[in-house]
């Protein structure tokens, strides 16, 4: 059924035509048909680097790079399938992972707070969503 409607909406998002039905399934089922669950439980390949997701709490990662990687990872070995990147997905908190938003500072880009660098100030800086208890390995 899956290929059948690949092949009928070719490039078209999975998910735009998709039956509301079908999605909320597809939202709560897990390792099988989630792939995101898929991408922060396995170990790949990227161009020949070794990659894969750890779990430890002193680290986090932006969620514009895991983002990035996601979508290596999904290119290189579920290149037939399109599943969005959304951290609403499930498999986030499942995992013991925390998406959440926070203050970065301008000068030094990292994680504003009063010590952060000599520039700091509550004025200057921005928000950036970051995926918590989370590191990128790559080697
Ligand atoms: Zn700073």
């Amino acid at each position: 059924m899956y290929k059948n409607i690949l092949d009928k909406h070719g490039d078209k998002d999975f998910w735009d035509f998709c039956p509301k039905y079908f999605k909320e399934t597809k939202e709560d089922s897990k390792s099988t048909d989630n792939y995101i669950y898929k991408f922060l439980e396995d170990v790949f390949d990227i161009n020949g680097v070794k990659t894969y997701i750890l779990k430890n709490n002193n680290y986090m990662e932006k969620l514009e790079d895991v983002r990035k990687i996601y979508e290596e990872y999904m290119r290189i070995n579920h290149k037939n399938i399109k599943y969005k990147f959304n951290k609403e997905n499930v498999a986030w908190t499942d995992l013991g992972f925390e998406i959440k938003e926070l203050h970065i500072c301008k000068n030094c880009l990292n994680v504003s707070k009063k010590d952060c660098c000599d520039k700091y100030s509550s004025t200057n800086r921005t928000r950036r969503f970051y995926v918590l208890h989370l590191k990128i390995v790559q080697d």
